[in-house]
């Protein structure tokens, strides 16, 4: 089996000292990729090939960069089987959730390379004779992307699309849970002939995260900072960059609530809630992690959701497609299995699942779960669901909202301006009304508040988090000076 080397400018290179780190399969214990550890100065060399590359890169023309970034996402979906394979050996996801993010991440590149001819400004009229002023939206520099593993090649492409589209050259941060896969997602970009050190990505061992983002975050041609994954290191993250005042992008957890109000569409709430809490075993930011229905539809909502769940396929996906594949280590199993006991010790009920066979788990639907036990409140990032029961839809927003979390959301009813009503009371990034809580399209602004995070991916969003706006004026007249 190769080692995955860093890609740091033109090429492949070992970290220094040939250190490397190992991922294993979580289903089998076996080694799935061996990469190599960087050092903090193998980082801070990826920051200098990146800077190195930003002239030419930043001074490209925007249909030049179009047609690159069009090239890599070409070049990534015909990849597909590749990072599927990589994700299910590294992650233990299903083929099935390989080939989609594989489609999405595509999807990312062709609407970063949409934004080249969009990176515009505008004329500010000006209080001064003669003054003509501009606000001029231009590419910052090195931008780096630090990226999960949950959705590594969605995230991963998304950390670096637009960045690059803005004219930025990127550096990629590789979760140490999946670095071939992430590493891949260079070895595309510089087939596609972006250039080199446009695009350069660093993996290392789990002990070195820290020292090895501090080092990018800290180097001085690091002028933008985003970061997907969990709060808990998103504060890390924040302070390091505060450190630097380096302004940062952060996506974090999230605790979806699905409300179902009395006149809810039950069947359709039902498909919203097996799609949204078991995709991908329920290790999506987005996942439905709590339903919140009204008490009068809450028993038959309960029953129709049991039949569905109790009858979703799990299993080693590597032997055939399954819905529920492995979760990816078996912390998440005690994680959940702790979450749901203590529930059920103060008075929940498991509706169907709690039993795991190694690191693949079966649905768990959890009823009558209330604010007070954890597992209302504590990101599961597993496959379960927890129901709590309430008497009024105005009810249903205040449990919505009493998390420290505010990413996705969803409400279920046929009065759709009753439910337009509550999504805006509802404290989130993002809601939908009548759909799943997991949505994710490459133009829309997508992005959380509280401790969700801050800023927005997609679109004209993105743009404007990875350009610096100036101020440039030219004095077409005289000027008229006090002294
Ligand atoms: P994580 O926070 O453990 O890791 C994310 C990244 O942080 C990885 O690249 C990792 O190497 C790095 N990291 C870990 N420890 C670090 C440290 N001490 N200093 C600096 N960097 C460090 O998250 P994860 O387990 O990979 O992903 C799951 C979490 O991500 C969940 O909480 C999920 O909700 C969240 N997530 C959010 C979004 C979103 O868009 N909001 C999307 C996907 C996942």
């Amino acid at each position: 089996m190769q080692t995955v080397q860093l890609l740091i400018g033109d090429s492949d290179r070992p970290a220094s000292g040939a250190a490397t780190f190992v991922r294993a399969n979580p289903l089998t214990g076996e080694v799935a990729t061996t990469a190599a550890a960087a050092s903090p100065d193998d980082a801070r060399a990826a920051a200098e090939a990146a800077a190195a590359a930003f002239p030419k890169w930043s001074a490209l023309g925007p249909n030049a960069r179009r047609a690159l970034l069009n090239k890599a996402a070409d070049l990534l979906a015909a990849r597909a089987e590749e990072f599927a394979t990589l994700m299910m050996a590294e992650t233990g996801a299903t083929a099935a959730w390989g080939h989609f993010n594989v489609q999405l991440a595509a999807g990312m590149l062709r609407e970063a390379a949409a934004l080249t001819t969009q990176v515009t400004g505008e004329v500010v009229p000006s209080d001064v004779p003669g003054s003509l002023a501009m606000a001029i939206r231009q590419p910052v520099g090195v931008v780096l992307g630090i990226a999960p593993w949950n959705a590594p090649v969605i995230l991963g492409v998304r950390a670096i699309a637009t960045p690059l589209a803005c004219g930025n050259t990127v550096i990629l941060k590789a979760s140490e849970v999946c670095p071939a896969t992430h590493r891949l997602i260079g070895t595309v970009l510089r087939e596609a002939g972006l250039g080199d050190g446009v695009v350069n990505v660093i993996t290392h061992d789990p002990k070195d995260a820290g020292a090895v983002s501090e080092a990018l975050i800290g180097h001085p041609a690091v002028r933008r900072v985003n970061f997907t994954g969990s709060t808990r290191v998103g504060k890390l993250i924040a302070q390091t960059a505060a450190k630097y005042l380096k302004p940062v992008l952060l996506e974090l957890g999230g605790k979806a609530p699905l409300i179902v109000l009395e006149d809810a569409d039950l069947d359709a709430a039902v498909n919203a809630t097996v799609f949204g809490a078991y995709a991908n075993s329920g290790q999506i930011c987005m996942s439905t992690e709590r339903v919140i229905v009204h008490e009068a539809v809450a028993d038959e909502f309960a029953a129709r959701l049991v039949r569905r769940v109790a009858e979703l396929p799990a299993g080693d996906p590597r032997q055939g497609p399954v819905v529920l594949g492995s979760v990816v280590d078996r912390t998440t199993v005690e994680r959940v299995q702790q979450l749901v006991e203590d529930a059920v010790s103060q008075g929940a009920k498991v509706l169907t699942g709690g039993t795991a066979e190694g690191t693949v788990m079966q649905g768990i639907v959890v009823d009558h779960v209330t604010p007070a036990m954890r597992l209302f409140r504590e990101e599961s990032f597993g496959p379960q669901v927890s129901i709590t029961r309430v008497k009024s839809a105005d009810e249903a927003v205040q449990l919505a909202n009493d998390t420290e979390y505010g990413l996705s959301a969803a409400i279920f009813s046929r009065d759709i301006a009753k439910a337009l009503e509550l999504a805006k009371r509802i404290d989130s990034g993002i809601c939908h009304i009548n759909g799943p809580t997991v949505h994710d399209e490459a133009q829309m602004p997508f992005g959380g508040v509280k401790a969700s995070g801050y800023g927005r991916f997609g679109g004209k969003a993105g743009v404007a988090e990875f350009t610096e706006l100036r101020w440039i004026t030219i004095q077409t007249g005289p000027r008229q000076y006090p002294f």
